[in-house]
């Protein structure tokens, strides 16, 4: 069974598109964002503590589509290996002054089952097997979502 983050609440999950035990919101709407913050593509540990910060984001921010797009902009500054985003345009002001008010949490991310035991060849055909993006052979394993 896959344990997935919930971006609404922080609370982890079971499965990356089943609604979350806590607060019974199902998806993000984007599956391959939902999956990207699964056990297939990070240890429990980094998805742990991305729910931290969802938490902390959620102690300091009402409005929904903020909480949702402060992290993601986290995400994207401090780990922009993993995504890279701009908020939506009438929400980016906010969003970065609120970025740069608050102390995040950090997060360490360490991969998950789909990567973990396979030491990197340095051959990107080798590299990339079993993974989505295995035909764009000059990204790293993470990138398909993009
Ligand atoms: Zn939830």
């Amino acid at each position: 069974m896959t344990t997935a983050l919930c971006f609404n609440c922080g609370h982890l999950k079971y499965g990356a598109i089943c609604s979350c035990p806590k607060c019974k919101l199902r998806s993000t709407g984007d599956t391959k964002l939902d999956i990207l913050f699964s056990d297939h593509f990070m240890a429990h540990s980094t998805l742990n503590q991305f729910g931290t910060v969802v938490k902390f984001i959620n102690e300091h921010v009402d409005h929904k589509d903020i909480r949702f797009w402060t992290f993601m902009f986290y995400v994207s500054e401090r780990h922009s290996d993993l995504l890279k985003i701009d908020p939506p345009q009438a929400l980016a002001e906010q969003i970065q002054d609120l970025y740069s008010q608050l102390e995040f949490p950090s997060v360490q991310v360490l991969p998950g089952m789909r990567n973990q035991s396979k030491p990197q060849t340095g051959d990107p055909k080798q590299d990339d097997v079993n993974m989505p993006g295995r035909d764009q052979s000059a990204k790293k394993w993470w990138q398909f979502w993009r």
